[in-house]
């Protein structure tokens, strides 16, 4: 998380992108809004405090090296200024409004609609005026959803609801997404004590409600000048690291964390830095993994033919990949956007289609099942391997959020799927061809040419382990493997659901 612009990387924009990929971010948290206003710092009294003078050119710079860049803001609810808390009973629903309005400008510039709300001692029912707080918080997102529907929301407060029981949490929790609480073990000087407030804070919020959550750490300085030590960081992050229910962590925030936080910040077991790019190999058109880490596929191609066969397909047309809700999307090759369909009323629902050029060869990507209102390109505009095109949803034809990629290859599609130039995407995709192993899980003849009437050299059983050598051609339909145990090679007929990638 951000808080002062100006004051992360000194403000300037190329250094705070080289910060953020040193300490291998995939997403970065500004803040954008205090109260009803885009700022937070009277720009009289402070004006290198203020966020949005620098904004677009942090945001742009950022989202162009395939990071992330989401909103939070600082909400009063029924205060009007911070020092008196005075009674105003529309002040929440003018902060919503404000919202709404600034995160529509923020997400103009390139930012994901992903707003943190961050409502703290000003909600806590604690002054005679200020009563009926859950019902203040209910006015907001209210407000907020009627402006807004589909605009994400997460929630960034105190890490222990036992400890503010005056603060209305189940009102605020049950408005939004997920979870990103203010783990700060302010004072505390043991190497695990990051790791023990974590424990305590997610088991409290459960209690409540199950979110997915990116769980904050402290890097600025506390009483008596108290900063948590690189150790604490570092163990806090692999406590992160080793809980399901945390799928990332973060730090509140860059913009006072001192040098040595910051290398421990870098150590963090994260590798979910933004897929990109992984440079193709020459010569060849291979895809860049369109989404965010961990790297799974949750429906390979060409299996579930039951599902797929009431509308004339073989088996799965494409690939699906582990991508929650507001999950980024991100273009897998340099290409040329040829369709957006933002509204959701086809089996691939909200989505973005890319034509790639790669000599006389032309392919098209697809991904389905966007978020409504989240695709961040237009038809004609050219986009780079990696750059941010939209987030994943559930829309469409879809059961769950996920990613869908589909894959054509003009006039060369698979024979074996006969469907609109659609081949397996499996073998251009740099993170699971060729390398990794595959087991066998439908038993087939391993041959010496990529034919049917080829010479059948044996049987390979089921959970045999082969290596991926080579495409057979034929759009991906036989692939060139070889039996791990013996060394010997051949082709193999429909990998896409007779292989089972090893990950
Ligand atoms: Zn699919």
């Amino acid at each position: 998380m951000v808080w002062k612009l100006r004051a992360w990387a000194g403000g300037d924009p190329a250094a705070q992108v080289a910060m953020a990929k040193r300490l291998g971010l995939s997403s970065v948290s500004v803040k954008v809004q205090n109260g009803t206003v885009r700022r937070w710092e009277n720009p009289e009294n402070y004006p290198h405090n203020q966020n949005w003078d620098l904004m677009a050119s942090t945001v742009r710079a950022l989202v162009a090296a395939g990071i992330e860049v989401t909103g939070w803001g600082w909400l009063y609810g029924r205060a009007a200024d911070n020092e008196t808390y005075k009674l105003d009973a529309d002040l929440s629903l003018m902060e919503a409004t404000a919202t709404a309005d600034i995160m529509r400008d923020f997400v103009a510039l390139g930012g994901a609609p992903v707003f943190g709300v961050d409502a703290e001692a000003p909600y806590k029912e604690v002054y005679p005026e200020r009563t009926g707080m859950a019902g203040v918080a209910d006015r907001y997102f209210d407000r907020l959803y009627s402006l807004w529907p589909d605009l994400i929301l997460y929630l960034c407060t105190y890490r222990y609801p036992t400890l503010h029981q005056t603060f209305p949490f189940p009102r605020f929790i049950s408005g939004v997404h997920s979870n990103a609480p203010q783990v700060y073990w302010l004072g505390e000087t043991a190497v695990d004590a990051g790791a023990r407030n974590l424990s305590r804070s997610l088991n409290e919020y459960n209690a409540y409600r199950w979110m997915e959550t990116v769980p904050m750490a402290p890097t600025y300085s506390g009483p008596s000048g108290w900063r948590a030590s690189p150790a604490q960081l570092i163990a806090f992050f692999a406590a992160a690291k080793a809980n399901p229910q945390c799928v990332g962590a973060g730090v509140w925030c860059l913009d006072l964390a001192t040098a040595a936080q910051l290398d421990a910040v870098a150590q963090a077991p994260w590798d979910d830095t933004p897929p990109a790019p992984v440079p193709p190999p020459a010569e060849e058109f291979r895809l860049a993994w369109p989404t965010m880490a961990p790297k799974v596929v949750t429906q390979a191609y060409g299996i579930n033919p039951y599902l797929y066969n009431p509308y004339g397909l073989k088996g799965h047309e494409g690939i699906d990949l582990r991508a929650p809700n507001g999950t980024p999307v991100y273009a897998a090759a340099d290409g040329v956007v040829s369709r957006v369909e933002p509204i959701d009323n086809n089996a691939y629902g909200v989505h973005v289609r890319l034509k790639h050029l790669h000599g006389t060869d032309e392919y098209e990507t697809v991904y389905g099942h966007f978020t409504v209102g989240s695709i961040r390109v237009v038809v004609g505009l050219a986009v780079a391997r990696g750059q941010l095109i939209g987030l994943a949803d559930d829309t469409g034809n879809s059961s769950a959020a996920h990613l869908h990629m589909t894959l054509k290859h003009r006039g060369h599609g698979s024979p074996w799927m006969a469907k609109s130039d659609i081949v397996n995407p499996t073998p251009y995709m740099v993170d699971l061809f060729p390398g990794k192993g595959w087991i066998v899980d439908v038993a087939g003849n391993l041959r010496t040419g990529p034919d049917l009437g080829a010479s059948i050299k044996r049987l390979l059983p089921v959970n045999t382990l082969v290596d991926a050598l080579d495409f057979g051609g034929e759009g991906g339909d036989w692939w060139e493997v070889r039996v791990r145990a013996t060394g010997e090679s051949g082709y193999y007929w429909n990998p896409g659901y007779k292989l089972r990638a090893v990950l």
